[in-house]
């Protein structure tokens, strides 16, 4: 028998399979690893997908955050009661009663959980309870320094052990359990935790047992993301080195001659886009491909959502459309989005019926991401314009191709009418019909509008016309003062939303040339390139 052919369904909608076996632990003690979302583990993701709390550690990025279930409760243990060591109680008290209602619990920790995360505490309070969980391990900062920096964190010739030190307990005090002096004497590499703050201590007590004074050492800060920095100096001049470079805790020292022996410069550090800081405006659901894109390739990302794409408000005018499509009434239905794309055939199948209804319908897509949605649903697009994505050359390529036929137009609620006034010349019928909506986000995110105001933040990319018009509509004088002096670099996706920032009275610091969220980044990489400017 061959095989069943089935409709993609979008991942948003894809349930987990629930467990049938309550024995399966629902508590989940997981490593969120060292920052960058890459190095979160594939069970990581996976428990975190299907969370219905999620409980994290104060130095876990929020970022990670989104890889949670969109319906998680996330609760950060700094809003639960107490202080530092009396939180603990109530971390315990949080995963044992949830985990009791047979809740899927996560309990993020940044790195490792049982790497200075007390993993092994929660997971004994959990065992005496009864409550049964699952350790997932994570990156701990020592492998991403290792690996971020390109230091050998063990060298055949340097190195022959590495220690996990934390700098936490302070020397000549009662119930500390360290012994500098034989840590001064270990044969490897030394990666001391929580140590930036009691440095100068950390310093003399290996000086004092007889460490080389030249052992060649590191603080790196926030290693394997685009905020990552590092000072390196020999060990007695590793104190003045980080005050030079204003590097503050929480950070990781490395010490040890393996630090000699890294390139300079390390990979991670030459990416093009290291340490910039750009701002992504699509929509929440579309932003995902970008931020990772522009992440892999060094930048802090920070999102500011302005438009939100939704069902439309009226459904009557898609389903009276969709039962003529079934009827043979259209020859042509033309995408101009990969939303456009998803409305059409989810409202398709929200009314039971399936793609034997388009049978016989031709498909027209303005680019390639709009033909790549069309594809999920193993159709194929009968004319994609090969030299522009733009209306104009989609109405161009579609042009010689609707004479006499009847045309249905199915997209935003608003947009450009160029497609439809263009297609009418020739065809015998065009409608357009609404199958998602774009609305303004209510509330541009203040923390963000503050990052602008503050100049952290360096480029913002427009990835349309609309959402020009609406971010630049929330700027203030002063953000319109740092445009204007190019301190924020405005980086549009094509010439006609160059156009329109320009028509707004901002000046515009590059436009892609491929007009698609992947050539907005290559325009953004060749901007920075160009400006060949150091990370400020
Ligand atoms: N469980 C964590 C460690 C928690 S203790 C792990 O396995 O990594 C917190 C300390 O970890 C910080 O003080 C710092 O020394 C170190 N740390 C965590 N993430 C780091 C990172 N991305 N870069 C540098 N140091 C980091």
């Amino acid at each position: 028998m061959g095989g069943s052919f089935v409709i993609p369904r979008r991942k948003k909608v894809m349930q987990p399979i629930p467990s049938p076996d309550p024995a399966e632990p629902t508590v989940f003690l997981v490593g969120a690893g060292p920052g960058n979302p890459g190095l979160l583990t594939v069970r990581a993701a996976e428990v975190l997908a299907r969370a219905d709390l999620v409980l994290y550690d104060q130095l876990v990025p929020v970022r990670l955050l989104d890889l949670a279930n969109p319906a998680a409760e996330k609760v950060c243990v700094r809003d639960l009661p107490g202080t530092h060591p009396d939180k603990y109680p109530h971390i315990h008290e949080m995963l044992i009663r949830y985990g009791r209602a047979g809740k899927t619990v996560v309990r993020l920790k940044g790195g490792d959980p049982l790497v200075f995360g007390r993993g092994g505490e929660e997971a004994e309070a959990l065992r005496t309870a009864g409550v049964g969980y699952e350790i997932v391990p994570g990156v701990t900062a020592a492998l991403a320094a290792g690996a971020f920096l390109e230091i050998p964190l063990t060298h055949r010739n340097y190195a022959s052990a590495v220690a996990l030190v934390t700098g936490h307990e302070l020397p000549n005090k009662p119930g500390n359990r360290l012994d500098w002096k034989a840590l001064a004497a270990f044969p490897g590499t030394l990666c001391i935790y929580m140590g930036v703050a009691r440095l100068p201590v950390i310093v003399a007590e290996l000086l004092k047992y007889g460490k080389n004074p030249d052992t060649p050492s590191a603080i790196v800060e926030r290693a394997s993301t685009g905020e990552q920095r590092a000072v390196y100096a020999r060990l007695a001049d590793l104190e003045p080195a980080r005050r030079n470079a204003g590097l503050e805790a929480p950070g990781l020292i490395v010490v040890g001659d393996p630090v000699a022996h890294r390139p300079v410069g390390a990979w991670w550090e030459a990416r093009p886009l290291f340490g910039r800081r750009v701002l992504v405006t699509r929509p929440a659901h579309q932003a995902a491909g970008m931020v990772r894109r522009l992440e892999h390739l060094g930048a802090v990302v920070y999102r500011m959502p302005t438009v939100e794409i939704r069902d439309p408000a009226d459904f009557g005018p898609l389903d009276r459309a969709l039962a003529q499509v079934r009827d043979g009434g259209w020859d042509w239905v033309v995408f101009t989005s990969a939303n456009g794309v998803h409305g059409f055939f989810r409202r398709l199948e929200a009314l039971g019926r399936d793609l034997r209804d388009v049978g016989r319908v031709r498909f027209a897509a303005i680019g390639p991401k709009t033909a790549d949605a069309l594809r999920e649903y193993r159709l194929r697009a009968d004319v994609v314009p090969a030299d522009a994505f733009s209306s104009e050359g989609l109405a161009a390529a579609l042009a010689p191709h609707v004479g006499g036929q009847r045309v249905l137009l199915a997209r935003a609620n608003r947009g450009r009418d160029l497609v439809r006034t263009e297609l009418a010349k020739a065809a015998a019928v065009v409608e357009q019909v609404t199958v998602y909506e774009q609305a303004d986000a209510a509330v541009p995110d203040p923390g963000v509008l503050d990052a602008l105001r503050r100049g952290e933040i360096r480029y913002v990319t427009l990835p349309s016309t609309r959402i020009a018009q609406n971010l630049l509509a929330g700027f203030d004088e002063t953000i319109r003062g740092r445009v204007e002096r190019g301190e924020i670099g405005l980086v549009a996706i094509s010439p006609e939303t160059g156009g329109a920032v320009r028509a707004l009275g901002y000046p515009v610091a590059t436009e892609a040339t491929t007009f698609t969220a992947d050539g907005l980044i290559d325009a953004l990489i060749r901007l920075v390139r160009d400006e060949g400017e150091a990370i400020t």
